[in-house]
């Protein structure tokens, strides 16, 4: 299916028989011009997305005028169905597009891979989608049943197989950004999908680290990782058949939470589905012990860290990193001089104190 002006949308159903499906998208809409570029950072060996065209965007629309709602009662939405259980589309205000779809990178060549000189530009390829985790506006996916949540985890798995089938494409990245406290200009409960044209700096960094350690030990970084968590118990949070969450022992922000499955996979499209059904309950345990923490929900980034494409299958391992700006009730934190300006982050609490805490609240 494709909305008015040509972007993609995919449904996916708890059970197939919503006839609604082919609904058409009944809006004028332009179609959209992006003139995203990606450019290369000599001194620090990275790229920067470059997309003006963003800063139009909407911001914090009133429940009525949500653009993720479906599309009732006359009113047209970015969904044009009358209802939906999980819906997938193309971002229109994206930081990547597919050369396709973009007046701006149509007709260009893909990515120029290797910089030259003291800079690099490429178009920005890519592709950027948002994920609806349901119809219900005010519902988080923090309070959707398992088996919803379940099927948020069959979207991400099949949007990372297709987008990774592009051929520009080199790292898929599946997050949640929840709470205007970081920034979210949408308040219905959404995820986003970054489809990008190289290996992003936290992905390498982290295969590095990998790749030192097989070579030293002809072991999995993160398995070892995860049995000494298990052997130490003081910041492990949950523990269920198919997966293992803990407070990492370096944790950069006030409230840190890695989920690991206990098998080694590349990435979602891997998990089984046993795998994923645990996931759906150990998930919602977390998010479930971080809203408790204070008398509101917490604002948090949810971050899934999969293998490239095309490159590391074999020694990354599958992990998912949810983390939050709040230290205390009514405090933030701020990225300030040692996080921005040195990357080196100090934080306040300590990950054993906000693991006894997560526990508790657990259970609260
Ligand atoms: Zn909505």
């Amino acid at each position: 299916m494709s909305l008015a002006d040509g972007r993609e949308i995919v449904y996916f159903d708890l059970d197939d028989s919503r006839p609604d499906r082919l609904v058409p998208d009944l809006r004028d809409l332009a179609p959209t011009t992006t003139s995203s570029e990606i450019r290369y950072d000599v001194l620090t060996d990275e790229w920067v997305a470059i997309a003006s065209h963003r800063q139009s965007r909407t911001h914090l629309p009133p429940t009525d005028e949500c653009p993720l709602c479906p599309s009732r009662n006359g009113r047209q939405t970015e969904v044009p169905a009358p209802d939906y259980d999980v819906a997938v589309f193309e971002n229109r205000f994206p930081s990547f597009s597919s050369p396709t779809s973009s007046a701006g990178t149509s007709g260009s060549n893909p990515v120029v891979v290797e910089p030259h000189g003291l800079s690099g530009r490429a178009p920005g390829v890519g592709r950027c989608e948002v994920v609806c985790f349901t119809s219900d506006h005010d519902t988080p996916i923090s309070q959707l049943p398992p088996e919803h949540v379940r099927l948020v985890v069959d979207a991400w798995a099949d949007r990372t197989e297709r987008l990774g089938e592009l051929p520009h494409v080199e790292q898929v990245f599946c997050f949640e950004n929840r709470g205007e406290e970081i920034g979210v200009t949408l308040g219905h409960p959404h995820g986003q999908i970054y489809a990008y044209p190289f290996v992003t700096p936290r992905t390498k960094q982290l295969l590095e680290a990998a790749r030192r350690h097989r070579e030293r030990t002809w072991r999995s970084l993160v398995a070892d990782v995860i049995a000494s968590e298990l052997a130490d118990g003081s910041r492990v949070v949950h523990e269920s058949e198919h997966w293992v969450a803990f407070v990492p022992s370096a944790a950069r922000w006030p409230v840190e939470v890695h989920l690991y499955p206990r098998r080694q996979v590349p990435d979602i499209p891997a998990l089984s589905g046993e795998e994923r059904d645990d996931f759906a309950r150990a998930y919602l345990h977390v998010l479930q012990a971080m809203d408790n923490l204070y008398d509101t929900p917490l604002p948090y980034i949810s971050a899934w860290h999969q293998a490239p494409v095309r490159t590391d299958r074999e020694l990354a391992y599958l992990g998912l990193q949810v983390f939050s700006v709040r230290r205390a009730a009514n405090k933030l934190k701020y990225l300030a001089g040692s996080e921005s300006g040195m990357g080196v982050f100090v934080n306040d609490v300590t990950p054993e104190q906000i693991a006894a805490q997560l526990r508790e609240a657990a259970t609260a």
